[in-house]
């Protein structure tokens, strides 16, 4: 028998547990009960009582008056929403506070969307009843950051603001300062929004129910016409996002409280960055270079010029002349129609996208040994966990929402966290346990922790002997380590290895998430098996709160390798050289695909330099600027005779092109992306694309039609039915079925998704152990004698990747530049003070960066971001690549260091 309570003398069952507020919200209206201090994403507070109702413990007994946001519901209580007494006491309370409360409604930005304005119609103010008190006018605004603004006079002190900064972004910025009448919000040590620790998150300006807090875009003000639910472009966490338009034009940034993804929360990416959209440096016309300048021609004429040419490379030079790097910044369908021309119209495998130099090495580790390379779990699952490791990632930089979903955990004394990571990232502070190892050294900690699991008597046998395979042959290896090297090489202290091990073996759910810090390097394939290792070892798979997140860098990165954009597997992650999928592709396809593995990434530039590579077709991928070796890259595009660049604006690649075509932005088409969680989600067009764009997928289309490939218009229906119909797990995934919050593949024909992979089985049938013994990587035995400093790379919050996007948003006015973490006794060395430029040379050439002397890095071991070409980081970057996926070594890079006298040009070695 369920519990009941009554609303108004009428019965309902309640859940245990949920508020009277909840309660009601569930049964009535959910605006019944006016609210001020309460709000969707926050725990109950209980301060401004403007939710008061009665509560009996007998029909039309005794009451007693309760604010009902935060009290629990009770079985066979009554509660009275709306007795004369209780709306009189709300009357009051509101009366109250609008007594200081400034009365310029017609001019406040908020007029119409204001929620005091709102619950004072609600509880029938007409008048003020209490003379005109003391105000706050004299508080001064805050108009110092590019995207927050605050007006205190406006303020009703219901901490929403504050909550919001603790509960949701978890960064403790804004406070209340002083007592009674002079109570007011503070941000850091009573700075402005610029000076103090902001992340510019916006949740506070989100939370307030006033203007008090707001943004430049004034999101909270009511003349948006559309409102369009979309997903954010930049990271792999896909949150959704509300995006208010008129006449064309996208005004605010908001997010909807009902998005499973992020619950109301975004970063200033997600929220602030989208200026860039109709930016004056757009490109706005396709254009060929001719006598080595760009000229603008028309669409027809573009594309005849690429099908000739292509096709000439073709018939002369064969298909595998031809090679196409596709963007994890556009949607599945656009993505699976790149790989599908290359491989239908011009037939070659020669295929491949920005994974390569991200997470590749975590899809063809976890393809190792689990079957399939993909997120095993979902981010909500943290709320079943009671361990997370976090290693090579600093998510509160590069997944920000998801990041201070990690930092919440981390900072609650119960949960155990373990960060392995060179660098004390802000979650290594909150972390119980930061193993700070020298860049390269991941198998190495890894190993030893297997090591302590197994010697401690922690291994899970019944999962291992039920679920595994290779256990034993594993074990022997695992047990024959040598201790003494792995400690001094990784400068991890082997007690603290072995408690982090006990830690993460004996918590009854452990979560793993790891980033770029796992992948970037020569043994990222081999320290991503072993964090599957781990996860076998424990148990650790199958169930809520456990497995293996890789944390996926942009937003559609996982998407894009869905959808065949590797030179090894087509759409679906099926094998291309097997005669059976190799038919099932023929068929479906009309045309004949071919069977051998195409060029890599990295070969793809190899080929090129060898004379190999006729034809590069680029879309929004900045390869000069984010791959490794830049003037390699360079040379390798001068080498090719035809490099086509789909973009957005002049990128450092697009320089290099010989034909550029102007592609849309998100918000500028429709179709899905898949986020770090295998969620699937629909991209909704917000605006027309800017005059002289096309949607990416459209000009794919148009040139597949042109070579005689027929393919109908893109639409992201018509595409999705297609790739349904190829993609096994994309079999019930359907345009309409995505609905609000998208669904997580596999999907079956009925439309059921999974949130959790590898319940029963693995695809592969057992789970599969595979020990690596640990390698010193290349770079460092070649180049350590002479390049003594270890150079890695890190990301920023305010940018994205190449930056070519958040660098033109007043993201730019926050972080101006790139610069380079050094460590206090690094830097006196070389009498290097903050704020110098300090030359950084590899043996590639050389580069000036602007000096952060911190603790952040240990000594020998410096960090630098890559978002600005003025610096262009990798020009000192290596060759070296994992040795299984080829993705590149950017985390380690042997370097020396002199302070320099200033910006100097960059110098190279050819
Ligand atoms: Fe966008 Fe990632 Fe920020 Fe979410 S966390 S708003 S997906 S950049």
């Amino acid at each position: 028998m369920s519990k009941t309570a009554y609303i108004d003398n009428q019965a309902f069952s309640i859940v245990e547990g949920e508020t009277i507020l909840s309660f009601i919200k569930r049964y009535k209206d959910k605006n019944l009960i006016p609210t001020l201090c309460d709000a969707p994403n926050l725990d109950p507070f209980g301060s401004c009582r403007v939710c008061s109702v009665e509560v009996a413990l007998e029909k039309n007994g005794p009451v007693k008056t309760m604010a009902s946001c935060h009290t629990p519901v009770g079985e066979g209580q009554y509660i009275y929403t709306s007795t004369e007494s209780v709306k009189a006491l709300r009357k009051n309370i509101v009366e109250l506070v609008l007594t200081d409360h400034p009365l310029d409604c017609l001019t406040c930005e908020v007029n119409g969307n204001c929620e005091l304005q709102t619950v004072a119609a609600q509880v029938g103010i007409r008048e003020v009843r209490y003379p005109e008190g003391e105000n706050h006018l004299h508080r001064l605004k805050d108009l110092s950051h590019p995207y927050m603004t605050s007006d205190l006079s406006k303020c009703i002190n219901c901490y929403r603001c504050v909550r919001a900064c603790d509960e949701v972004q978890g960064e403790f910025v804004l406070s209340m300062a002083g007592r009674g009448f002079d109570t007011h919000i503070i941000k850091g040590f009573n700075e402005s929004f610029m000076d103090s620790d902001c992340v510019s998150c916006g949740a506070c300006s989100q939370a307030c129910p006033t203007s008090a807090i707001s943004d430049v875009f004034q999101s909270k003000a009511i003349y948006a016409t559309d409102t369009t639910r979309t997903i954010c472009t930049y990271c792999g966490v896909g949150c959704n996002l509300e995006v208010s338009s008129s006449n064309g034009e996208i005004l605010s940034i908001t997010a909807p409280y009902d998005a499973e993804v992020n619950q109301g929360h975004t970063c200033l990416k997600g929220r602030y960055a989208f200026k860039f959209y109709n930016h004056p440096e757009r490109l706005n016309a396709p254009m060929i270079k001719r006598n080595g300048k760009f000229e603008k021609v028309t669409w027809n004429e573009v594309y005849n010029f690429i099908s000739d040419k292509l096709t000439s490379y073709k018939n002369e030079f064969g298909p595998d002349s031809m090679a196409g790097i596709s963007s994890s910044r556009c949607t599945n369908e656009e993505n699976y129609l790149m790989q599908k021309f290359f491989r239908t119209v011009i037939n070659t495998n020669n295929i491949d996208g920005c994974a390569r130099v991200c997470h590749s090495p975590t899809a063809l580790g976890m393809q190792r040994t689990f079957g399939t390379g993909a997120a095993t779990n979902s981010i909500d699952d943290l709320k079943d966990t009671n361990c997370i490791m976090v290693i090579g990632a600093n998510p509160t930089d590069a997944h920000p929402v998801t990041g201070a979903k990690l930092k919440q955990f981390a900072m609650k004394s119960d949960n155990v966290s373990i960060v392995i990571d060179p660098r004390r990232t802000e979650l290594a502070k909150y972390a119980t346990h930061h193993l700070a190892l020298r860049p390269g050294t991941n198998v190495a900690v890894l190993n030893m922790m297997m090591y302590y699991i197994i010697t401690e008597g922690l291994a899970d046998e019944n999962f291992i002997q039920s679920r595994t395979e290779g256990f034993d042959e594993f074990k022997k290896e695992i047990l024959n380590v040598d201790l003494d090297k792995l400690e001094t090489i990784s400068g991890v202290n082997r007690s603290e290895v072995r408690e982090a091990a006990v830690a993460y073996a004996s918590s009854p759910n452990a979560m793993s998430f790891h980033g770029l810090g796992v992948t970037e390097h020569s043994q990222g394939t081999f320290t991503v098996i072993q964090i599957a290792d781990l996860a076998l070892l424990t148990g650790n798979i199958g169930r809520r709160g456990v497995g293996v997140n890789p944390l996926r860098g942009q937003n559609n990165v996982q998407g894009s390798a869905d959808m065949g954009v590797q030179p090894h597997q087509g759409a679906g992650y099926l094998d291309i050289t097997n005669d059976k999928i190799n038919k099932k592709y023929n068929k479906f396809y009309g045309v004949d695909v071919p069977k051998h593995i195409g060029y890599k990434i990295p070969e793809m530039f190899h080929a090129a330099l060898e004379g190999n590579l006729k034809a590069i077709w680029i879309i929004g991928e900045d390869v000069v600027q984010t791959d490794p070796n830049t003037q390699k890259v360079i040379r390798a595009l001068e080498a090719t005779d035809l490099v086509i660049v789909q973009e957005l604006f002049m990128t450092e690649t697009a320089k290099y092109a010989d034909v550029i075509l102007p592609g849309a932005s998100f918000l500028e088409k429709s179709g899905t992306f898949t986020n770090g969680e295998r969620r699937v989600q629909a991209v909704r067009q917000v605006v027309e694309p800017i005059k002289g764009a096309k949607p990416d997928g459209q000009i794919i289309v148009d040139i597949m039609n042109k070579m005689g490939y027929p393919q109908p218009d893109y639409t992201p229906d018509g595409m999705l039915e297609e790739i349904s119909q190829i993609v096994p797990f994309f079999e019930g995934i359907t345009w309409e079925r995505l609905g609000k919050n998208g669904l997580q593949w596999p999907v079956a024909k009925d439309g059921t998704d999974t949130q959790i992979l590898h319940k029963k089985d693995f695809k592969r049938g057992k789970g599969y152990f595979e020990f690596n013994a640990w390698e010193e990587t290349q770079e460092l035995v070649a180049h350590s004698n002479d390049y003594p400093y270890i150079l890695t790379t890190n990301r920023e919050l305010e940018h994205y990747n190449c930056g070519a996007m958040t660098r033109r948003t007043a993201n730019e006015q926050i972080l101006q530049d790139d610069y380079l973490m050094i460590h206090p006794e690094d830097a006196q060395e070389h009498l290097i003070n903050d704020g110098d430029y300090v030359c950084l040379e590899s043996p590639r050439g050389k580069v000036d960066v602007k000096a952060r002397i911190t603790d952040e890095v240990n000594k020998g071991i410096l960090s630098t971001t890559f978002h600005f070409p003025e610096i262009m980081i990798n020009n000192i970057t290596g060759d070296i690549h994992d040795s299984e996926a080829m993705c590149p070594e950017y985390k380690v890079v042997a370097v020396r260091i002199r302070k320099s006298k200033g910006k100097l040009t960059q110098i190279f070695v050819k």
